[in-house]
């Protein structure tokens, strides 16, 4: 099953975004009809539950599509896979008709879904979130302002973190429909990288949602759930854009000559191919390793309140370091590599290199991820192993 619908994946991102990755990256517009196309394949969010009609893959399987996307153009593979976080908060923690409700019409349009955490102060720092809700007759009415938020635009749901304005200590994640008056699209920010998708300053003024449509607990519990699959996936891409310069510098080390022989035959060229095959593989093995565990929560007969009592996992979190790191270090290889031509747009490096920049920073920075590692798993000496 996987391996027929990873052939799938990846004959789609051979007809759909290989050719098209530098036109992603060029044009003002996110690239909507690619979307539809990988809806028209049966693709479009792979990993909700099959009943829903989708490809019901797990989070293990999803690390190796989400590479194959990104092997062809990690913008869009982003785009297509962020919307993991919302869907799996609102599939643990929602009422289990609204989750259905929702997820279902997800399922059949192919649409996505945005999550409006981060503000202008308070992005790492969500003790400081300004965005509060409030209830008046009968209704939660929100405000704030949310300043990064991918898919947003084209989305047919938000979940947006608050905080209440009658006790600033409950800070909660409430499901917001797109169309609900007072969902305002700010600007769309002009990335250095990732180009391929879209994210968005939102304002949100005044909106009213039922009283419902806030979810029950804690918003910080509901976040960290599901920023365990999207981290994840995340860290994935730099496995994808990784396999990419690995294959563009094979290429090129065929035609090119150093000292009056192929590049291919050079040992420094080999020492560094190694080097590379060797942050590949464990990057997809720590990828597949923690999905893994993500997996065995979520199949756990009570896999909300498995992943609501174990919050971060460290695996994921590690992850997404381990893999900016690498990436990175693959990208500056990768860079040199191509010389002079590889410091111009005529070559792709400089754009995968623009993009790998992304998983270090995006869901928590290093610093932010090496905080949370030390104050979650080496602090409490139970947890430490
Ligand atoms: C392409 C893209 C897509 C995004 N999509 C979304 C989205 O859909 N929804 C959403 O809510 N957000 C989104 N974001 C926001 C993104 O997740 C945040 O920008 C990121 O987590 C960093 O947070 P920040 O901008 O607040 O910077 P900060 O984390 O505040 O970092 C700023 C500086 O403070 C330092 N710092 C922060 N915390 C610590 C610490 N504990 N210890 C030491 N130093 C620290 C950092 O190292 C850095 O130097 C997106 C961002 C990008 C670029």
């Amino acid at each position: 099953m996987s391996a027929d619908l990873l052939d799938r994946v990846r004959d789609f991102a051979g007809a759909e975004l290989m050719d098209r990755a530098n036109y992603f990256d060029t044009r003002p517009e996110v690239p909507v009809p690619a979307s539809a196309a990988l809806h028209r394949a049966g693709l479009a969010n792979w990993w909700l539950p099959v009943e829903y009609g989708t490809a019901g893959a797990s989070l293990e399987t999803s690390v190796d599509i989400v590479s194959e996307l990104a092997y062809a153009d990690a913008g869009f593979a982003f785009s297509s896979f962020l919307s993991i976080l919302g869907t799996t908060i609102l599939r643990l923690f929602a009422d289990p008709s609204t989750a259905a409700e929702y997820l279902g019409r997800m399922a059949r349009d192919g649409g996505v879904c945005g999550i409006l955490v981060s503000e202008e102060a308070a992005g790492s720092e969500l003790g400081r979130t300004a965005t509060t809700y409030t209830v008046r007759d009968g209704s939660l009415l929100l405000n704030g302002d949310k300043y990064f938020s991918t898919n947003t635009d084209a989305a047919d749901f938000l979940l947006v973190a608050a905080r209440s304005v009658h006790d600033e200590s409950v800070f909660s994640v409430v499901l917001v429909p797109r169309d609900t008056p007072g969902v305002e699209i700010v600007k769309r920010w002009d990335m250095i990288g990732m180009r391929g998708s879209g994210t968005y300053q939102v304002r949100l003024d005044n909106c009213a949602v039922p009283v419902e449509n806030l979810l029950p607990g804690h918003g910080l519990r509901h976040l960290e759930a599901g920023l365990n699959a999207s981290r994840i996936l995340i860290a994935a891409t730099a496995i994808g854009v990784s396999r990419r310069i690995r294959d563009l510098a094979m290429e090129y080390a065929t035609t090119k000559t150093v000292k009056g022989a192929p590049l291919i035959g050079n040992a420094v060229f080999a020492g560094k191919l190694g080097q590379i095959e060797m942050y590949i593989d464990v990057m997809r093995n720590q990828c597949r390793a923690a999905a893994a565990q993500f997996d065995e929560a979520v199949s756990s007969g009570d896999p909300g309140g498995t992943l609501y009592r174990t919050g971060t996992l460290r695996s994921a979190l590690a992850a997404k370091m381990y893999c900016g790191q690498a990436g990175w270090a693959v990208a500056t290889i990768g860079s040199e590599m191509f010389g002079g031509l590889g410091y111009t747009e005529d070559h792709p490096i400089g754009k995968l290199v623009r993009d790998l920049r992304y998983v270090g920073l995006v869901e928590g920075g290093d610093d932010v991820v090496r905080d949370l590692l030390y104050t979650r798993y080496v602090i409490p000496v139970a947890r430490r192993r």
